[in-house]
């Protein structure tokens, strides 16, 4: 493609897909493999919002059938009963997929994960016994007549220009998602995986996002129910059960779940096998049945195994979400938000508690940080540090005391709340998005700092905002000294480029108190005396920081005053020089280390 068209930016050979469309009916196909092909467009889409929902967003869910019946039985009653335009009822039957979307997602995933798919099977089964149950809707025997769709008079609900309407729907679907993945919100929602405290603690909503995911994803099936009820003429709750609920599930599995053309592949591989197996296993087998169920099953089971990442990830890890971004060279700087003056109290915490059932991990602490100042907070392991910086960032809820940032008390809020205020953190142990490149990882830091969600995204009118949001994150990267390693992958990094890369996720907020747990653990000498400039630089320019750090060389050259911990109490705090002469410090280090 690039070949042919020099000057086309490679980012948009994917639109070409859909050109080919068209193309593929004039194709001199036999009129029961369009039909066929029809149906598997069909459940791609559905299968899509899985890829998104359970592969990318780590929820899964047994009741997508139950969103196409919602799809499909909305538009069937309310063409046939109450003669309204197939082409106004999609967007009834997606409001109503939205609403219970909401509801059946605010319910349980407010709980924890594991709800979600029990609760999806309770959904999937309760809405079949509905549809089957209510007169208005048919019972069992359903909704006959339903007419086809037409455009103009034109019949374009049925074989090939079906086929036109269905493939160019799930293609849009599918850039729209890959659009989603590769922005703000998609990189939130990449995060809620295997991240979700590091992205609250970025100011990501993760409820919220895991709610979205959901709703998207029941839109998706929708859309292919409202088509698939005027390509079938006629409804009935059969495949809207729980066994199709199980076998969308089985698609997305058998394509790959994290990537979204591996829906395509899961649908492809699931209906040929489908039709297959329903011919030859009942003369195997000698009598009739649904038998393909229990080969999926099986193969199921083989493929989580052998193929954990499915059939598109044999081909398709050149393709995986890829961030299109990279002229923000340009881009207009994001706003600052106003730093508190030089010498202000910054934070400031009073006699902080934490009791984990007997054990007081953090014993009555307090301590201030001034704005410009690099406080130090040392002490043996196990002294309690990382609970108090969890404690102060609203990661962990304390027994008592009371934290104040900025002249406002912070005691109890939540970390994402803390993270709003101008509160940024790095990890012990380093939390990150693995998969996602360096810049994409750093620039999650800035989520505060842009508002385009995920309709803004899937239609690509989010661009200027990117630009900026990756203007800022390659900044930090730079000033940290990892511009080298911006396009890598953030799982490649050896262990010091990995915290390097948490400080410039965590400048990347703006904050006006940075928290950096042992930043320079595992960096060597060159990089040690880097991020040492880099530390005094943020002080000069009138950042505070608080510095939890093993390393005595580094923290008796950059900090102005340190607190000293063991056992989770206040041993002693003062200037470098009076922490270095102290008796009772040298003890407590000749105590528990060697
Ligand atoms: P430091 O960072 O100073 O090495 P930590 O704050 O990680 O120390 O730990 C202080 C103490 O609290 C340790 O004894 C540790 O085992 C304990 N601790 C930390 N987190 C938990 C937890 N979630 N549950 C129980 N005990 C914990
Ligand atoms: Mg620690």
């Amino acid at each position: 493609m690039t070949k042919l068209f020099p000057h086309f930016p490679r980012q948009y050979a994917r639109y070409f897909l859909l050109l080919l469309v068209p193309l593929v009916v004039l194709l001199p196909l036999p009129d029961f493999w369009i039909t066929q092909l029809n149906y598997i467009g069909l459940y791609s889409l559905v299968a899509m919002g899985l890829v998104l929902l359970t592969g990318v967003g780590g929820l899964t869910s047994f009741g997508q059938a139950a969103f196409v019946g919602i799809g499909a039985y909305t538009s069937a009653y309310m063409t046939v009963n109450l003669g309204w335009s197939p082409w106004a009822t999609i967007f009834v039957g997606m409001a109503i997929c939205a609403v219970s979307a909401l509801l059946v997602g605010w319910l349980t995933l407010r709980m924890s994960g594991h709800y979600l798919p029990l609760a999806t099977i309770a959904w999937g089964l309760s809405l079949y016994y509905l549809m089957g149950n209510l007169d208005a809707l048919g019972k069992y025997d359903g909704i006959l007549g339903v007419p086809t769709l037409s455009l103009f008079g034109w019949d374009v609900g049925q074989g090939r220009p079906f086929f036109v309407l269905v493939w160019g729907t799930a293609l849009c679907g599918a850039f729209a998602l890959i659009h989603l993945l590769d922005s703000r919100t998609g990189r939130a929602i990449r995060a809620l995986k295997s991240a979700t405290q590091m992205a609250e603690a970025m100011g990501v909503n993760t409820l919220q996002h895991k709610v979205g995911i959901f709703l998207i994803a029941a839109n998706y099936a929708c859309v292919s129910g409202w088509l698939f009820a005027h390509f079938q003429r006629t409804v009935n709750p059969s495949p809207f059960s729980l066994k199709f609920g199980i076998e969308y599930l089985f698609m997305a599995v058998l394509g790959g779940v994290g990537h979204v053309w591996g829906a395509i592949t899961g649908a492809l591989f699931t209906k040929i096998m489908e039709d297959q197996l329903q011919v030859l296993l009942p003369k195997l087998i000698g009598t009739s049945g649904s038998y393909e169920v229990i080969v999926f099953g099986i193969m199921l089971v083989l493929v989580l195994k052998y193929l954990p990442d499915g059939a598109w990830s044999i081909v398709g890890h050149r393709f995986a979400v890829r961030q299109r971004v990279n002229n923000w060279f340009n881009a207009a700087p994001l706003p600052e938000r106003s730093k508190p003056a030089m010498g202000e109290v910054v934070l400031e915490v009073s006699k902080v508690r934490k009791e984990f059932g007997g054990l007081v991990a953090v014993n009555d602490i307090s301590f201030q940080v001034k704005a410009g100042q690099i406080v130090g907070l040392i002490g043996p392991n196990g002294a309690g540090k990382s609970t108090t910086f969890n404690l102060v960032t609203g990661v962990l809820g304390l027994t008592s005391g009371a934290v104040r940032f900025r002249g406002q008390d912070i005691t109890g809020h939540s970390s994402r709340e803390i993270a709003t205020r101008g509160m940024s953190r790095t990890f012990q142990h380093v939390k990150m998005i693995p998969d996602m490149t360096v810049l994409e990882n750093v620039a999650l830091g800035a989520h505060l700092r842009g508002e385009a969600g995920a309709i803004k995204a899937m239609l690509r009118l989010d661009k200027d905002e990117e630009r900026r949001l990756f203007r800022e994150a390659a900044r930090h990267l730079e000033r940290i000294g990892m511009a080298e390693h911006m396009h890598d992958l953030a799982g490649n990094l050896a262990m010091g480029p990995q915290r390097l890369m948490e400080i410039a996720r965590a400048l990347c907020s703006d904050p006006a108190l940075l928290l950096l747990d042992e930043p320079a653990a595992g960096l060597r000498h060159k990089e040690k005396q880097a991020l040492a400039g880099v530390l005094r630089q943020l002080r000069s320019e009138g950042m505070s920081i608080l510095l939890v750090e093993h390393d005595m060389d580094l923290v008796m050259d950059v900090t102005d005053h340190i607190v000293v911990m063991e056992f989770g109490t206040h041993l002693m705090e003062g200037t470098p020089a009076e922490v270095q002469a102290s008796e009772k410090v040298r003890a407590a280090y000749l105590g528990t280390e060697h």
